[in-house]
């Protein structure tokens, strides 16, 4: 094996220096919290879509104490949009656990890094070898493709015994050095030519040693999971508008975009205005419901029904707790509301006008 090992990291490495990626914004400096930043935005997001979202979290956050220090609630407005919002929510206990408990500095090893919240092995793997240059196998589902394409590797690549290969092809091949350039060749091979549809072949370093491409295998591997399928769901939520404001509440923290502030939600139409004066102490007119918008996630096309609720008399005070605030159109920006309900937000605010508080 080390005389193909050998052969294969020196495919990879001669490619990634002509033809990989050397100027993403986290790759200019050996920063372990840059790094980590970028490998947790990039666990489920493509490179081009998480540079703007990395760029403006960076600025907000530069270094490990600010982001310690910020709550959670400021996290998740930066991180709105990226969606799996398990990953801020990780995000921001790792950068506590590292700032208060580790004095600020990020373990060394795959293994320990592997400890933190939402550092899974391929992530630890990246930021021990990227920050610190240490001799880790990395397989995220880029690497994952390449290995199953080029080492004809059958069967759901996620699946226990299948992962349980590729991890073990993943640490034989790992040259004994210039690990860092390998491990982003592989990375860059799968996110620029070998993708999931239609590989470039023809510009593959590993052409000529790659079984699918030799059997024609190209298309079925890796194999794909059975998806099960797509579902429908609508879902009704509220504008409740006084003269001036919006009432926005939390999410729960499990489930779909838990922990951002939403919309408040009803199970029917007809339910809208006993529900807001059961939770809120509202008494106001449901009077309109607006066309609403598509939203798909990966197992769900949601369909977003906005009704508007004008209120008429707010038992007390518009009160503010943990669980619900009172905006201003102007003041949306400051909080973290998932991106099509902001989307929703921006049109139906300017043609619904305030309703009135008695
Ligand atoms: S030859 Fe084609 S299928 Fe094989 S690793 Fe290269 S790009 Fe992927």
């Amino acid at each position: 094996m080390s005389e193909k090992r050998l052969k294969f990291a020196e495919l990879l490495i001669g490619w990634q220096r002509k033809h990989g990626r050397h100027d993403l914004p986290w790759q200019k400096r050996r920063d372990p919290y840059l790094i980590w930043v970028s490998e947790i935005m990039l666990q489920q997001t493509q490179v081009a879509t998480a540079v703007p979202f990395y760029l403006r979290f960076i600025r907000r956050f530069p270094n490990i104490a600010a982001l310690a220090s910020a709550s959670l609630d400021e996290v998740m407005k930066h991180w709105a949009g990226l969606g799996y919002y398990a990953r801020c929510r990780n995000l921001h206990s790792t950068a506590n656990i590292v700032f208060r408990d580790l004095d600020g500095l990020f373990p060394r090893t795959a293994e320990q890094l592997n400890q933190l919240p939402g550092v899974g092995r391929s992530t630890a793997a990246a930021i021990a070898v990227f920050s610190y240059g240490a001799r880790a196998a990395i397989l995220d589902a880029n690497v994952k493709r390449v290995l199953a394409r080029c080492f004809a590797i059958e069967g759901n690549v996620n699946s226990g015994p299948v992962a349980s290969r590729l991890w073990a092809l993943a640490e034989r091949l790992l040259p004994l050095a210039k690990v860092e350039e390998y491990s982003q060749g592989l990375m860059d091979l799968g996110a620029i030519v070998c993708t999931r549809a239609k590989p470039k072949c023809k510009m593959c370093p590993l052409q000529n040693r790659c079984r699918a491409r030799r059997t024609g295998m190209t298309a079925e591997l890796p194999a794909r999971k059975a998806l099960p399928a797509k579902r429908s769901r609508e879902i009704h939520v509220v504008l409740v508008r006084d003269k001036k404001n919006l009432l926005l509440v939390k999410r729960p923290a499990a489930g779909i975009w838990g922990g951002l502030w939403s919309l408040p939600e009803v199970a029917h139409v007809h339910d809208v205005s006993d529900e807001l004066r059961r939770r809120f102490g509202l008494t106001g007119d449901a009077d309109s419901v607006l066309s609403g918008i598509t939203h798909e996630l990966t197992h769900l096309s949601l369909h977003i029904v906005p009704i508007v609720f004008r209120v008429v008399r707010a038992n007390g005070k518009l009160k503010q707790t943990q669980q619900h605030t009172w905006v201003t159109a102007d003041s949306l920006g400051n909080f973290a509301v998932p991106a099509p309900i902001s989307k929703l937000l921006k049109t139906q605010l300017q043609q619904s006008p305030a309703g009135h508080t008695g």
